[in-house]
């Protein structure tokens, strides 16, 4: 495949032009000075870009908006949303803009939006910047959910605007080009329906249907279809979030997208010691959005989508609620199903073991590793190493093993396939440790750690020579932890 020149990628306005009410056409911020500190070249390849294009000092105004190509029309997004509980009817994108869409060079229309492009009509006190550090953190930790096999949104560079933006010490501005299959978020349906404008509310609805799940246009009530198949894509999210230790953060219902990709990389991290109640978000003082809690805040946002689309299920209120009940029942089944098959994969398991033999394998086990304040990560990934009989390495996690090998001996017994462990149980994730340092020295100018931080979690499954510390566990002397949200 040859990478086109930058005037063959045709840009769209579909969200601009079909849903005019919820975008505010709005200009990025002039970068005098603008400077690429990371570009996506596998990514910038696949969505038609020649990477030496965007490279250029030509093609650096277009990734952060200083360039408006022809067909493009940039917007702020209208959404509302809940967060943490408490609804907002007016957030929308304070410090970000939708570029347009564009068709990808497999035909897929990809969204490219910018964060961090400056103040728009929906910033309220904010100022519309954001900085390096944060910026890079999205680029890291989106590309790593990526390599994992996770949906989510991507990310296609980071520039530094050389501008100072004020936190609580003065730090670095950047843009984040990112790159989403939308940015329809269950908040953009909270918006549309305290409108009160029924007929945008549906346009919104067949716009998402005709580009996330054009099978529900031919079912027989097409908004529940798109519902459902919303439900299911949270559920299997959730799922693979929870398996691989993922904590977004700040499940707000404006950064739940319907797509079913990770959206909005604020405060996230991946848990270390395996605690369900883990948090690591700063502003998450009552751990609503802990680890264990995610599945649980999925389908309360998910109730918020079907408040929202309500009019749409059925002209009768109160049997369009029972028709939204029915089909939130689907949710903790199809939660529950994948979480299981995939930790029965974790463990290397047949998937005709019986759930009622698996279960408690898997319970007794998670136990232990809360007791022992296991680092989750590493012990699945060693656990693969013990299913092909060196014991060794995983004895010695626990301080006292003797529970364990009660239990290792339980699970050898079913025939635990090792090489398919290693296909499901990531070496390297972007670690909090790893993350800071790499984030410390880019905001310092040093982007060495980056890189090689990159490296690493790109190709999460593939454990080699080289880059063994970032298969390591966090020091003992690093934490407690602590994420920081919309900086
Ligand atoms: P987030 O926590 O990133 O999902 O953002 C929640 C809301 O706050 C969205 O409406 C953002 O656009 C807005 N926001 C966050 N940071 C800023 C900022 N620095 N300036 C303006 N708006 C912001
Ligand atoms: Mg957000």
């Amino acid at each position: 495949m040859s990478a086109a020149a930058p005037s063959t990628v045709t840009f769209e306005s579909r969200f601009a032009t079909e849903l005019a009410e919820m975008a505010i056409p709005w200009k990025a911020e002039e970068v005098p000075d603008p400077r690429l500190l990371v570009l996506n070249e596998p990514l910038a390849a696949e969505l038609g870009f020649d990477p030496e294009f965007l490279r250029s000092p030509e093609g650096l105004p277009l990734l952060i908006g200083n360039e408006v190509p022809d067909g493009a029309t940039p917007v702020a997004q209208a959404y509302s949303g809940h967060q943490f509980g408490g609804f907002s009817p007016r957030l929308g994108d304070g410090r970000a803009l939708l570029l347009g869409e564009i068709a990808d060079v497999g035909g897929r229309l990809r969204d490219i939006h910018l964060k961090g492009s400056g103040r728009t009509p929906f910033a309220r006190g904010g100022d519309g910047f954001a900085v390096v550090g944060p910026m890079l953190r999205e680029y890291v930790v989106s590309e790593a959910m990526h390599a994992l096999g996770i949906p989510t949104t991507r990310s296609l560079a980071v520039v530094a605007t050389a501008r100072s933006v004020q936190r609580e010490t003065e730090l670095p501005g950047a843009v984040l080009t990112r790159i989403a299959s939308s940015h329809l978020r269950v908040g953009s349906f909270q918006y549309a329906r305290v409108a009160g404008d029924i007929e945008l509310l549906r346009r919104l609805a067949d716009h998402a249907i005709a580009r996330h799940y054009p099978d529900a246009a031919e079912a027989d009530n097409p908004y529940l279809a798109l519902f459902e198949a919303v439900i299911s894509a949270q559920a299997s999210l959730v799922a693979k979030w929870m398996l691989v230790g993922f904590i977004h953060g700040v499940m707000n219902t404006d950064n739940m997208a319907i797509s079913g990709e990770t959206i909005d990389y604020g405060p996230c991290a991946f848990m270390d010691a395996f605690d369900p109640a883990t948090v690591y978000s700063s502003i998450d003082e009552n751990g609503r959005y802990a680890y264990a809690n995610q599945p649980v805040v999925a389908e309360w946002n998910l109730t918020r989508l079907a408040e929202a689309l309500l009019p749409l299920f059925d002209d009768d209120e109160e049997r369009a609620v029972a028709l939204a009940q029915e089909s939130l029942g689907a949710f903790r089944r199809q939660y529950s199903a994948a979480w299981l098959a995939g930790m029965k994969a974790k463990l290397g398991l047949d998937s005709s073991i019986a759930d009622d033999v698996a279960s408690p394998l898997i319970d007794e086990l998670l136990g232990l590793l809360q007791e022992g304040r296991v680092d989750y990560t590493s012990f699945f990934r060693r656990l693969g190493t013990a299913a092909r009989g060196q014991g060794e390495p995983i004895r010695t996690i626990f301080p006292e093993p003797d529970a364990f090998l009660a239990w290792a001996e339980r699970w050898r017994a079913l025939n635990p396939d090792a090489d398919m462990m290693d296909r499901v149980n990531p070496a390297y994730v972007p670690r909090n440790h790893l993350v800071e340092e790499a984030l410390d020295a880019a905001t310092n100018g040093d982007l060495g750690p980056l890189r090689l931080l990159l490296e690493a979690v790109t190709d999460p499954y593939n454990e080699r020579p080289g880059v063994e510390r970032y298969a390591e566990a966090a020091p003992e002397t690093f934490g407690p932890y602590r994420t920081f949200c919309g900086t």
